[in-house]
Parts: structure tokens; sequence; C-alpha cells
């Protein structure tokens, strides 16, 4: 089928009823931005997933970082996004206001030249994300050990993806004619995060559950053409590849053993979702000294009215919050899926849609 032939499709689609997931944050933007959804039958549901780190981190990681950034000797630096996600009293936006030692870059390893200058203070970065950007931490471990620098730590809430879509893929929706369906039908599986780890990390998932997923690119035709995919496939535990100039079935194997040596798996807590076994990332015991507290961080407050958990489990999209638009707005949000460029309301939101 060529590209108008497989948009006719997705324009005219009158089968069952099907639920696709992006779990990945940048092709909830992607999807956004194009308006792919405007395009597709109103039989195709497209739900966001909890790919977002920003919008999966706990409080009580939030209200750690604070505390850290109000004593004199230390500087929590960070990603922009981050500093704006509510904790359980203020964001790291109001603690700053207020005195805190936050400052915000683009990159992790941009906090090497800061923590070089500065011996005097302790150097903490917010090390949020996933399977993409544990490599880059890595990396900063790995300089900060060449050059000697003791003054280099990291605050982890480092989550692997596997686990989180096991967790969505076995949870049960009711659908728009009023019966029992399975969450996801199927997902369009990360691509940064097939690319370094390989697509190979939800085969055992799609084998479980008999669902399908599509590696895809960020591009809308791709996008479209990774839908299209998975309707035909639907009911099928397979993983396919359409991002075949980025990503292989085994991933970036330097990458890999790049966070084996530094880190190891754990559990953790996602906001929203509760504790899931195995799905974070956490310092080595040998590397403990450059660890500020990153276990044990549990505990999540959820601003009274916000939806976010059932958004980014797929139960329900944006405009069910009862929030939405009219007391949350991207200038003022009350949730993290609101203060993210890939949390699934912010998109929502700046789409229009
Ligand atoms: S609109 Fe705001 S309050 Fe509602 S779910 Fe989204 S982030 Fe939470």
């Amino acid at each position: 089928m060529d590209k108008s032939q497989v948009l006719d499709f997705l324009r005219n689609y009158d089968g069952p009823e099907v639920r696709i997931m992006e779990i990945c944050g940048s092709h909830t933007a992607a999807i956004a931005k194009s308006g792919i959804r405007s395009v597709l039958s109103p039989k195709i549901r497209m739900i966001s997933g909890p790919g977002c780190p920003v919008c999966v981190t706990v409080t009580a990681y939030i209200d750690k970082l604070i505390d850290l950034a109000m004593y004199p000797g230390n500087i929590v630096v960070t990603f922009g996004d981050l500093i704006r996600v509510p904790g359980s009293v203020r964001s790291m936006a109001e603690a700053k206001a207020d005195g805190a030692h936050i400052e915000m870059v683009y990159s992790p390893l941009d906090m090497l030249p800061m923590a070089e200058k500065d011996p005097d203070h302790i150097y903490i970065f917010a090390a949020v994300g996933f399977e993409t950007t544990t490599p880059v931490y890595s990396m900063l471990l790995l300089n900060a050990e060449e050059k000697g620098l003791k003054n280099v730590k990291l605050l982890t809430s480092l989550k692997t993806m596997p686990e989180v879509v096991n967790w969505v893929s076995s949870g049960k929706v009711t659908g728009s004619d009023g019966r029992e369906h399975p969450a996801v039908d199927g997902y369009i599986a990360p691509g940064h995060v097939c690319a370094v780890s390989g697509y190979r990390i939800f085969e055992e998932t799609a084998e479980k559950f008999s669902v399908p997923f599509v590696a895809s690119n960020f591009e809308a035709t791709e996008i479209l053409m990774a839908i299209y995919a998975l309707i035909k496939l639907r009911g099928r535990g397979v993983v396919r590849n359409l991002y075949g100039n980025a990503v292989t079935r085994e991933g970036n194997i330097t990458a890999q053993e790049r966070v084996d040596r530094f880190f190891v798996q754990g559990d953790c807590t996602w906001r929203g979702i509760g504790k899931i076994a195995g799905s974070a990332m956490y310092l080595r015991p040998e590397y403990e000294h450059f660890d500020v507290g990153s276990r044990g961080l549990d505990t999540d407050y959820e601003t009274k009215g916000c939806h976010c958990a059932k958004i980014i489990t797929g139960e329900e999209d944006s405009t069910a919050c009862p929030l939405y638009r009219k007391v949350c707005t991207p200038e003022n949000p009350k949730g993290a899926c609101m203060v993210s460029q890939e949390g699934a309301c912010f998109n929502r939101f700046v789409s229009g849609d």
C-alpha cells in the first residue's frame, strides 16, 4: 500500500474500536504537532503512554531535590521542564525564588565545567529519564572519574520501559461500546529507547499479551504507517521495526555496556501508578559515592482533581480531567502532564486537539 492508500484506510476505518498507545513523549509531541488525530477515523483512539520522564517522577523526588538545593554547600542542576513540576508543597521554580540553589542546563555534561571551576560546592544533577538518557549520565560519571572530581553527584529517578509497558498491558478498560477491552491493542514503540536498548526489549510483553509493537521514527507519515501496521497486526504478539536506519534488534551495545558499568536495576514508584518491580536504574554499590539518596523516594501526592494517573495509563484522555483548560494550563500547570513539552496534557492543549 502506498502512503495515500494508508491515509484513506486510516480515515475510513470502520472495524472494531482500536486503541493505539504511543509510549514515548517525543511521539506524543510529534502526533500533536502534526495533527494526526484529526485524520484518523473516530474508531482509532490514540492514547499517550507513560514515556514522558517528567510526568512519571514522584513528588518525593522533587521534594528531595528542593531539600538538597536549600543546603548552602549544594547546587542542584536540572533540565528546564523538571523545575516547574509540582512537589508536595512547591515546585523547584518556587523554591528557587525563595533562595534554593538551582541551575538549569540543556545536557548533563554541561555540569562538568561548572563543578570543575567551583570545587567548594557539591553539584547534584537531577537525573531523570529512560534508557535513552541513562548512557549520558554514565558519560558524566566517566568524565568526573577521569578528572578526579569529587563534587559531582546524582539524585537519580531513572526508569526503564519494558516493566511499565508490561504493567499497562495487563490492564482492561471499558470502550465506547460499553464492553471491556485490553487497555492497549498496539504500541508505537519508543524510537529513541529502541535505538539504545534494541527492539528486543518489547518481545516478551508482545508475546505474553498477544499485542503488537511497531518501532517508528518521528515523522508524521512514518507514524501513520506504524498505526496502519498495528491495526493489521492486532492480536499478534510480534515486534516490527519501521525505523531501520536507527533501530536494530540488539540496539547500541556500547551504550548498554556503559550503563551496565555504573547502574543496576531496582524497584521504584511511578507518579500516579505506584511501585513497579525492576523498573528503575540505581547506581551500583561501588559507585554509591556519586549518589545523594536516590532510593526509597516513593511518596507521591497527586494534586486534587488531577487525572494524570489515568492519562498516562491510557484510561482517559486529557479532556476528561475537570481541571483541563479551566484551571490547568501550560502557564499554570497543576500536574506533571501539563508541565513537560512531552506531556499528554501539554500537547493536547497546545495543539487544540
Ligand atoms: S489537565 Fe492538568 S490537572 Fe488535569 S490531568 Fe492534565 S496535568 Fe493533571
